[in-house]
């Protein structure tokens, strides 16, 4: 998937929510996104949200400060809201295996 300028690998880590509390990660060093396929698809989706949101603002060098990690997550959801109750103008598939 391509976030701005980069092309990132989204992966499945079924381990993910056990081992580190999280629905997903982002590496931006190593440009991969990690997604814990375990859960339901709506929650999937939304933890991929905000993990190219994640991606964004490391790509963008917004840092805490200016973009804190709250609000992150408010409008990670919101503009998933948005695309899953439209989905005559957005499609929104997850990347095979995830
Ligand atoms: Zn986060």
């Amino acid at each position: 998937m391509k976030i701005a300028a980069y092309e990132y690998t989204i992966k499945a880590n079924k381990d993910l929510e056990r081992t580190m509390g999280n629905r997903g990660t982002c590496c931006h060093g190593e440009t991969t996104i990690e997604i814990d396929p375990s859960f339901p698809e709506q929650l999937k989706k939304e933890t991929l949200m905000h993990e190219i949101l994640e991606a964004l603002t490391a790509i963008n060098d917004w840092g805490e400060q200016k973009f804190d990690h709250h609000l992150l997550c408010q409008i990670s959801e919101g503009v998933y809201a948005v695309i899953a109750n439209n989905p005559d103008v957005f499609t929104y598939t997850l990347p095979e295996g995830i």
